[in-house]
């Protein structure tokens, strides 16, 4: 990657990171899990209602943490919102891909989460990246009610 392109993908995490989207609560129903990554001390609360045939008619997000972990959240809830419940799946597998594995040509439909194909070379920084990832499969597995994840925990997305 050159370093212009570089310099980009961090404007565009830290831009999420210092004005997070869709930030605050759902507050009729939906599903409210709790995302938890000790590692680095980062703490999503992710709130999702789910509409017609699972798709994704709200997504929000509250938390603290640090720059990579509120970006991502942020990012993915752009990223997320009027998505069918499949289609959050396959992203949130692709996501993992990126920040895991060296892609050539990683999914052009990843878009600006493409950002964090960087983040593979800081393994301490891919829970954070991750974090709300976990949170959002846990929300579609459940689609209603309350749980917590914890990055210690997670199995992967499987
Ligand atoms: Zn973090």
């Amino acid at each position: 990657m050159n370093s212009e392109l570089e310099d980009l993908y961090q404007e565009v995490l830290l831009d999420h990171a210092k004005h997070p989207r869709n930030f605050g609560e759902i507050n009729e129903g939906g599903v409210h899990v709790h995302g938890d990554n000790p590692s680095c001390g980062d703490e999503i609360h992710l709130h999702v209602r789910f509409g017609k045939e699972g798709r994704v008619d709200e997504l929000k997000f509250t938390g603290q943490g640090c720059a990579i972990s509120l970006a991502s959240a942020s990012l993915m809830t752009v990223k997320l919102k009027g998505k069918t419940a499949a289609e959050a799946a396959e992203f949130s597998r692709a996501f993992r891909e990126i920040v895991t594995t060296e892609v050539p040509d990683a999914a052009p439909a990843l878009g600006d989460l493409r950002v964090f194909s960087g983040v593979r070379r800081f393994p301490q920084r891919v829970k954070c990246a991750v974090l709300p990832w976990a949170a959002m499969e846990q929300a579609l597995r459940q689609t209603n009610g309350e749980a917590t994840v914890s990055t210690e925990t997670d199995s992967g997305g499987s």
